[in-house]
């Protein structure tokens, strides 16, 4: 296929590279100089979407990819589909799609999750929201970029999935990081609380495979001195995003709430940012209840 391919940041470069190792022809735009194995650099956004199959935006936030879907679904061929794997909140990501639709295009929201890694190694998992045909389409590339893709329904549900699992994960994060605190203060020995927790009803992804305590479960962040993996900053942002689809569908999301101020406290105000976001943990150990 014919693949434009806007914004080659850290998500972007490995999974355009990823495509054009796999045989697509890949043109490729970003606002900063870089230069992907494979990928022919073009000198726009509309230069890489001209005569595209498929267009592909893997961008920082929903006010950008609308400025850049302003620019691009003017000039992008009758029936392509129009990929955006950026993480946006769900109001951009269903207007770029009726703009998108409205211009005989096939749109497309699939944020992913798996990090930089999983996006090197061609290993994303896609949340996908928009039309069946759409989706049929895209999967091949899916396959290429990721091991696994659900296509969730119509357009903007992509992101409704990915910020209702970010919120889960946010919470569990936190929930598994106080107790671990407070079984310190207890005296119980953090070896004998993963055993117990890992396989008991308070087991989650955060405590089985992503454990925020060092040395302790499977590797993780916490072992290489809370290195992200997933930094504090980008599940702050996903907080935030659900956070605003709760206000804007009257969802009531008092965890929800709790982990956004604690992240937002955690990265603005006490050293978080750039840590991974198991990092609570330290966090939580270092403080008393006031
Ligand atoms: P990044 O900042 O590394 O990359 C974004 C790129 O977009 C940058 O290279 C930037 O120069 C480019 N860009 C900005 N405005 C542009 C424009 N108008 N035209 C063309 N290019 C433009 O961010 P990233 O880590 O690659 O993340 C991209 C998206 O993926 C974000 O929405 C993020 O939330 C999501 N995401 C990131 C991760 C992760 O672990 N990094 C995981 C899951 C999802």
């Amino acid at each position: 296929m014919k693949i434009g391919f806007i914004g080659l940041g850290n998500m972007g470069a490995p999974m355009a590279a990823n495509l054009a190792q796999a045989g697509h022809d890949v043109s490729g735009f970003d606002t900063q100089t870089v230069t992907v194995n494979g990928v022919t650099t073009a000198s726009s956004a509309t230069e890489a979407a001209q005569g595209a199959d498929v267009v592909i935006t893997m961008l920082p936030n929903g006010d950008i990819l609308r400025a850049v879907a302003a620019q691009i679904i003017p000039v992008m061929k009758s029936g392509a589909v129009f990929l955006d794997c950026s993480t946006v909140d769900v109001d951009s990501a269903r207007e770029v799609a009726k703009d998108a639709e409205a211009a005989g295009l096939l749109p497309l929201d699939a944020p992913v999750s798996g990090g930089i890694g999983g996006a090197t190694a061609g290993s994303l998992t896609f949340m996908v929201g928009g039309s069946d045909k759409a989706y049929q389409t895209a999967l091949p590339l899916f396959e290429i970029m990721g091991q696994k893709s659900v296509h969730c329904g119509a357009s903007g549900n992509g992101q409704a999935a990915k910020i209702c699992n970010n919120m889960i994960l946010g919470v569990t994060m936190i929930a598994t990081c106080e107790a671990f605190a407070l079984a310190d203060k207890l005296g119980l020995d953090r070896q004998a609380m993963f055993d117990v927790v890992s396989t008991s009803s308070g087991y989650s992804w955060s405590m089985n495979a992503y454990c925020p305590a060092p040395g302790i479960g499977p590797k993780s962040p916490a072992d290489n001195d809370y290195t992200p993996g997933f930094a504090a900053e980008l599940m702050l942002k996903d907080l935030r995003l659900s956070q605003q689809a709760a206000e804007a569908s009257d969802a009531d999301t008092p965890m929800g709430e709790a982990a956004t101020d604690l992240y937002r406290r955690f990265v603005e105000e006490e050293g978080g940012k750039g840590r991974d976001f198991s990092a609570m943990l330290p966090r939580f150990e270092s403080r008393g209840r006031s």
